[in-house]
């Protein structure tokens, strides 16, 4: 027997400064570079109204903004991008004082928000714009219930940005050149109906409150939705999702209103037993700053859980060292790192989506890194309206072709969905059979076939 003293210990060698990277945070009037906003003081800047009228909506604003920071032929480029995108296009001051203009082709705040006619890619064939088909499973409009005891309720159809991958494209933001949008605007009489059905469905517990985005509700209407809903005796727990944290996080600090608004939900609904959050969309460490931290730490003085659900883009964290930093940022300024989204199948963003084989890779890799409270999940929410899958429980994936095959027993028993990779990611030879029509048919009723025999 070794006596205490003389064995080996086993002390970990001390952290460098790239595993603290994390905690250095963009600090200081960062802004500045940007030439439009020079001049811009800390109070201007960080006021959500100043915010929500600067925010940059066509390639003029952009160019107004920016100039001198990028060549004309990068305008060009996104004037090309924003004539052909699915959706509106709205950035906030603080998402283009974020972004590293000297190289925005690569940038990965640039690459969600703002479009460039050189990147797109064509649509995967089997892509819909409604691909989680939402609308179906909408017995009122704004309304979807697909999982037994939850429902998302759409109260209306603005955010502060519009982010080029949007799930909702088919009604969030304004016409773009090539969609007419769903119409699901602010209407009190549609949001009655949609409460009168949770009120008429004992079995919904959970509601989530998206849109849109709960950012832009006003505190009244939030305080109204708030109110309406834990007034459902069987509703148990309400989640407000915003974007708004990652975005324009300075409206925590300067719209008094809302934020004691979404508190006083918080409040009751503890008061009543009851569960109120809200969750978040980070998808990049580099939309966390000072300023970032500060507004957390307001919502997390109050007593308010914030959980973060990210889409895995490509380019933007699709690589293990961004999602790492990603998780310990999010985990350091208490945001849970909850889920992290397979990009749906949504039209004129091919060139974002990655495959299901990155995200179980990247799955693996982070798990282990931190605790497990603050590890997220990969998911893939099965288009065709399977609902959230765990990306390592599909029925079959033929990788090669890009096909994965997933159930939802609870969901929708008997169906089988399919997720698709980018055809752009795939081997030469597999990209010419999606080519083929009657080929495509083929592999994807062969892919149905191996997913029902392993279910056998
Ligand atoms: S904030 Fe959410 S709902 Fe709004 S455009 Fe972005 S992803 Fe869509």
């Amino acid at each position: 027997m070794i006596a205490p003293e003389s064995r080996p210990t086993k002390t970990k060698p001390l952290p460098t400064a790239a595993d603290l990277a994390h905690r250095v945070l963009r600090d200081g009037e960062f802004w500045r570079s940007i030439p439009a906003y020079a001049e811009v003081d800390e109070a201007t800047f960080l006021n959500h109204i100043w915010q929500g009228q600067h925010s940059v909506k066509t390639p003029e604003e952009l160019l107004a903004t920016i100039k001198g920071l990028v060549p004309e032929s990068f305008i060009e480029d996104v004037r090309d991008g924003f004539h052909r995108a699915p959706m509106a296009v709205r950035v906030s001051p603080y998402m283009i004082a974020s972004i590293d203009w000297s190289q925005p082709e690569t940038d990965p705040i640039r690459t969600q928000f703002i479009p460039l006619g050189s990147r797109l890619r064509p649509d995967h064939p089997m892509l819909t714009l409604d691909s989680l088909h939402e609308q179906d499973d909408a017995p009122v409009p704004g309304l979807t219930h697909r999982y037994h005891d939850k429902a998302l309720f759409l109260p209306l159809n603005i955010c502060p940005v519009y982010c080029r991958f949007c799930t909702r494209s088919y009604a969030i933001g304004a016409d773009t050149d090539v969609v007419d949008k769903v119409d699901l605007h602010l209407d009190m009489k549609r949001w009655q109906t949609a409460f009168d059905y949770i009120a008429s469905r004992p079995e919904l517990e959970d509601i989530v409150i998206s849109g849109g985005d709960a950012y832009q509700l006003s505190p009244r209407n939030i305080t109204a939705i708030g109110d309406a809903l834990l007034g459902i005796d069987h509703v148990r727990r309400l989640r407000f999702a915003t974007k708004g944290l990652a975005v324009m996080p300075s409206k925590v600090l300067t719209d008094h209103a809302w934020v004691d608004a979404l508190t006083g939900v918080v409040e009751r609904g503890r008061k009543h037993g009851k569960d109120v959050v809200v969750h978040t969309h980070f998808n990049n460490p580099n939309e966390i700053s000072a300023i970032t931290q500060r507004a957390v730490d307001v919502l997390f003085q109050r007593g308010i859980t914030v959980r973060n659900q990210s889409v895995l883009i490509r380019g933007v964290n699709d690589d293990l060292a961004t999602m790492l930093l990603l998780v310990r940022r999010l985990s350091y300024i208490n945001v849970h790192p909850y889920y992290v989204y397979m990009h749906d199948l949504v039209r004129g963003v091919e060139d974002l989506r990655t495959t299901v084989a990155t995200s179980i890779e990247l799955e693996r890799n982070v798990r282990g890194s931190t605790a497990g409270f603050n590890t997220p999940v990969f998911i893939c929410d099965a288009p065709g309206g399977g609902g959230k899958r765990d990306v390592h429980s599909y029925e079959y994936y033929d990788r090669e072709n890009g096909i994965s095959v997933f159930t939802a027993p609870s969901v929708k028993p008997g169906e089988v969905f399919f997720y698709f990779d980018p055809i752009d990611a795939l081997s030469p030879e597999a990209q010419a059979r999606w080519s083929d029509q009657e080929i495509r048919t083929e592999m994807i009723e062969a892919a149905r076939a191996k997913a029902l025999e392993t279910r056998r």
